[in-house]
């Protein structure tokens, strides 16, 4: 692991605006993320996760190439069909 992405894992990426959760770049697998296969940014990537009670929900966060966070949304209506 290089250390640009060690620095990236303990990087505070955004605060989740519905439960607060922090959200950092070790929450975003940045080691399963093939940077060289993005062509486009920002990526969109969307944890979905519970945090201190509240019901599960989608923060999708905009990341740009320095892996900051341009924006955030989140998803109010959920649904994960699993086979
Ligand atoms: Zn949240």
């Amino acid at each position: 692991m290089s250390d640009s992405r060690a620095l990236l894992m303990k990087k505070l990426l955004a605060i989740c605006p519905v439960c607060k959760k922090p959200i950092y770049g070790k929450d975003i697998d940045v080691n399963n993320i093939d940077i060289t296969k993005i062509n486009h940014w920002p990526v969109k990537y969307t944890p979905c996760h519970s945090h201190n009670g509240t019901p599960v929900h989608a923060l999708t966060m905009y990341i740009d190439s320095n892996f900051s966070v341009r924006g955030k949304e989140v998803s109010e209506f959920l649904k994960i069909q699993r086979k």
